[in-house]
């Protein structure tokens, strides 16, 4: 089967694993407004790529002040094994509207990726580490956002992975996607 037969579904996969590793043209942190990379995902990303990546951040934010909730930037990657990082801002929870928050998160995140011609993304689960979102909810709202994406746009992207860090995340993202077939 050609990747472009496949069908939206067909074209995501949820793994178990540590982002930084992924092959894929770009990975997605879960970022703050400021772009400052002090914990979880994010840390993770800037120790395994180069501080290279907290510093075009940084040049990203003197040149527009912040990233608003539900909006993404991209950087390059550095020393990480993917081209690209895609730094989105996904809800804290209880601010209000979080799963509109998280799907414009994911979207934007899939939207950039596609201006930028890529064919492969992958997406830690978005506000659920520091930022509290429901674990089991994240998985719907990501899932369906990629699949809505996916099916809506003639898009370069052929591969949507989720990568989940630990066993219960993983666990509630499987359980989504197994329970749409
Ligand atoms: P947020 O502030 O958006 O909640 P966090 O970084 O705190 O972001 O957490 C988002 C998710 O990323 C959590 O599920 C966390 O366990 C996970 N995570 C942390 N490190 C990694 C990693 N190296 N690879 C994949 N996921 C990770």
């Amino acid at each position: 089967m050609t990747n472009s037969s496949k069908t939206a579904f067909e074209k995501v996969i949820i793994k178990k694993g540590d982002i930084t590793k992924e092959n894929v043209d770009a990975i997605v942190n879960a970022a703050n407004s400021h772009l400052k990379h002090g914990g979880g995902v994010a840390l993770a990303i800037v120790k395994a790529g180069g501080n290279e990546i907290q510093k075009e951040s940084d040049e990203i934010i003197k040149k527009i002040g912040m990233v608003p909730t539900g909006h993404a930037v991209i950087t390059n990657a550095y020393r990480l094994p993917c081209k690209f990082v895609i730094h989105t801002v996904g809800p804290i929870y209880g601010e209000g509207n979080e799963d509109e928050k998280l799907h414009k998160a994911i979207f934007n995140s899939l939207y950039l990726a596609h201006l930028y011609n890529l064919k492969s993304i992958a997406f830690p689960a978005v506000s659920s580490g520091i930022f509290g979102f429901p674990k089991d909810r994240c998985a719907k709202v990501l899932i369906d956002t990629a699949i809505e994406f996916l099916e809506s746009f003639q898009t370069s992207i052929e591969k949507v992975v989720f990568c989940l860090f630990d066993d219960e995340t993983y666990g509630y993202f499987e359980e989504y996607y197994k329970n749409l077939l």
